[in-house]
């Protein structure tokens, strides 16, 4: 079991030319990863995600700031130091990352060489991990003959080999199709629940953190700008950068163009009510339209999951006597977060 904290974490580069002003990668970033946490870190290309992935495994040194991988500091740590805590952090990447002149059980076996395993021991280890990840019958296979979703299985197996407390992934799942996606989720989730590694993944895919995360850091321009739990975040973003994403994956009101297309086809007043797990009963919502004869039509928008609780907006529009609307909307203002639409 093993927490991950990053404390004011910072990473400048030099600036390009000579004089330039150096480039701050990651800026001031504290995220404390529980123990057996799936946390997720999102944000547009260049927000400085991956800078951050590459100082918790100390493949390069922060420039300010402290991290520690369950007791061990890796900040200020020698090389030799580094090795060792790198048995630890498993890794695996958005292109996979293999050898591609090995077969899937020398990619494997590769970490467990490093660590100088025994022969017997490893072939023992790497037929274990080829069976957990499902690819048992293409020990010999070379990483080349795999499609997308085994190359990432084998990069997953090579991950696990050295049973790390953590593992990183770095936008793991974004060259696979939507059903790939879905096996190497489903595959980390199990690595998750069954072993208790902690996972840190960076992505830009909403659907990935919607479906695994328990929390969540939103980054931008090199700064952790939001963060929390994924249900949190998601349900109430505070920032414009959380607010971009979440409209990619939750459903939203409809957006201006939309909105004119809606109006033409539909006379009555339209209204948006969020639906938040927990805080709406929607019977009490719907009887309060019934009981005062109003009529509904759904027009816009859903209910979905996130985080194992649900989460959604839904534009109705309201047909009948403007007094009674004008009557039910005072009601339903006090049962949810309601937004009549000008
Ligand atoms: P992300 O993973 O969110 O796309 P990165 O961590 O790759 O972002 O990059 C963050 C910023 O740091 C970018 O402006 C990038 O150009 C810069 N950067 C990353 N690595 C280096 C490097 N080795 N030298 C100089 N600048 C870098």
């Amino acid at each position: 079991m093993t927490r991950v904290q990053m404390i004011g974490v910072g990473k400048r580069y030099p600036g390009r030319g000579k004089g330039s002003a150096p480039i701050v990668a990651v800026d001031d970033v504290s995220i404390d990863v529980a123990s057996g946490e799936i946390h997720a870190v999102i944000g547009y290309s260049g927000a400085g995600k991956s800078t951050l992935l590459r100082l918790v495994n100390g493949l390069e040194p922060a420039t300010s700031g402290r991290i520690l991988v369950g007791d061990d500091e890796v900040t200020g740590l020698s090389e030799r130091g580094l090795r060792a805590i790198r048995g630890r952090i498993g890794m695996i990447f958005q292109q996979f990352n293999l050898f591609h002149s090995k077969t899937v059980s020398k990619n494997v076996e590769y970490p467990l060489l490093v660590a100088g395993m025994p022969a017997e021991e490893r072939r023992r280890r790497v037929a274990e991990l080829l069976d957990f990840v499902g690819l048992g019958d293409r020990a010999s296979a070379y990483t080349d003959q795999l499609s997308g979703g085994q190359k990432q299985r084998v990069g997953i197996a090579r991950a696990l080999a050295t049973n790390p407390g953590v593992l990183l992934a770095d936008e793991a799942t974004s060259a696979l199709d939507p059903e790939t996606s879905q096996e190497v989720l489903a595959l980390l989730k199990r690595i998750n629940s069954e072993f208790g590694i902690t996972i840190i993944l960076i992505t830009h895919e909403m659907d990935v953190v919607r479906e695994i995360a328990q929390r969540v850091t939103v980054m931008d321009g090199g700064r952790a700008v939001e963060q929390g739990d994924v249900f949190d975040v998601f349900s109430d973003p505070r920032t414009e950068t959380t607010r971009r994403f979440v409209s990619t994956a939750l459903p939203t009101e409809p957006e201006t163009g939309h909105l004119e297309e809606l109006r033409r086809r539909h006379r009555g007043k339209l209204v948006t009510m969020t639906f938040r797990d927990g805080d709406v009963d929607q019977p009490v919502v719907f009887r309060a339209l019934a009981e005062r004869g109003v009529g509904v039509s759904i027009v816009h928008g859903g209910i979905t999951d996130v985080g194992g609780r649900s989460f959604g907006k839904l534009t109705l529009e309201l047909i009948g006597d403007d007094a009674r609307i004008d009557d039910a909307i005072v009601a339903l203002a006090k049962e949810t977060e309601l937004e009549v639409l000008a």
